[in-house]
Order: structure tokens, then sequence, then C-alpha cells
């Protein structure tokens, strides 16, 4: 899944950056509401984090623009805790928010709602056969066993299974698990799913006509 921080505090930002990525996200930052929204809608992001205060284009701003283009998910990070700063944000468009000092466990719990709902998905466990995917833990069970999966494993295998039943594109995959600096081989796509087949099965991942993969 790939996250777009858009906050100008620098500290906070990179904070943030890191810990998403720890999480397993790949993940993109912008210090200004302008650069925010120029790679909001040029990218397909899973969710993006919003803070309201901002310089050149503040947040509310920036998200009525984005929303007359797109329905990224986005999750707003409100400065003073108005209820004024609430309703506007969410009348406008945001799918929730938290206000600031906020708690990084919270704010983990909310965008894996958010990324979940935006694909129909209410629950945080998966279910595939015997394949268990629980987005909240980021575990894997197949039947009573544990599955280990690398970060980035655990990563596509999660994307594929949240549009199970869809042929997911190579093109998708890299512009979701990857973010603007990696700079990756094209066959490392190949290795993961390699990887993840020898782990959870060879048919588990099925591979469409040679350019997309599909969870059954
Ligand atoms: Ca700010």
């Amino acid at each position: 899944m790939r996250i777009l921080v858009i906050e100008d505090e620098r500290d906070l930002l990179t904070t943030l950056a890191q810990a998403l990525e720890e999480e397993g996200y790949a993940v993109d930052t912008a210090e200004n509401g302008e650069e925010g929204l120029y790679k909001a809608e040029s990218w397909d992001y899973d969710a993006i984090v919003l803070d309201v205060m901002l310089p050149k284009l503040d947040g509310f701003s920036l998200l009525k623009k984005l929303r007359a283009r797109k329905r990224t998910p986005v999750l707003m990070l409100t400065a003073r805790d108005t209820r004024q700063d609430r309703v506007l944000g969410l009348d406008i468009g945001a799918d929730d928010y938290v206000v600031k000092p906020f708690d990084l466990l919270e704010l983990f719990a909310r965008l894996r709602a958010l990324i979940r709902r935006a694909q129909g998905e209410a629950q945080a466990k998966i279910v595939v056969e015997d394949v268990q995917i629980d987005t909240a833990a980021r575990t894997v069970h197949r039947g009573k066993e544990e599955i280990t999966l690398t970060a980035r494993e655990y990563a596509l295998l999660e994307f594929l299974a949240l549009r199970r039943g869809k042929v997911v594109t190579r093109t998708m995959l890299y512009e979701h698990l990857f973010n603007e600096d990696d700079s990756t081989l094209s066959n490392l796509l190949d290795v993961h799913v390699s990887n993840i087949r020898k782990k959870l099965g060879s048919e588990f991942i099925t591979t469409r006509r040679g350019h997309g993969y599909c969870i059954e």
C-alpha cells in the first residue's frame, strides 16, 4: 500500500514517514499544499494523510480540489479539536481525522480501516480457503501454521487479497507497492510472487495472460 503524507512540520513528517515505512507502507511525502495536490493527482495512493495548516495551499482547499477529481481516502490531521474544523473537513470529503497530538497506533488503525473500506472490506480478517490474513496484526496463517512473510511479500499479498477475484496489473502493483524514490528491478515482483507461492501454495496467486496477478 502506498501512502502520501502532506505535512509541513519536518520533524513530524519524518517521524510519520519512517513509522509508516516500518509498518510496511510505501511512503511519499510533501511539505506544502501545492506539492501535495500535485502528487495526490498524479498517483493513485491507497490513502493520504493531510495536515490542515499548510503553506501555499491549506488542507481544506487541497481536499476540495482533489475531491473534484479523485476519491482517494483522506485522513486529516487537525491541530485544534474544534467542532467547526472537524465538520468542515468531513463535509468537504475527508474520510476521517485525528487531532494533534495524536497517538501513532490510533492513526495506523484508522488508516487501515480507511484502506479496507475503500475496497469494500469491513473486517480486518481476510480468509481465502485455508489462508487467513489479519490486516490489523499483519499476520498470515495457513491452517494453524503462522507463515512468515517479508514486508514486501506481505504488502503484495494484502493488496491482492483486498482485490481478490480481480486481476491486478503489474503497473498497479508497481504504483501501489513502491514509493517514488524506489528504483526496483522489473523482475522483483516475480520474485515476491514466487516466494509467496512457495509459502502459501503454487495455485494461491494465479498469473493472468502474463501481465497481471489474481487471487481467485
Ligand atoms: Ca502544519
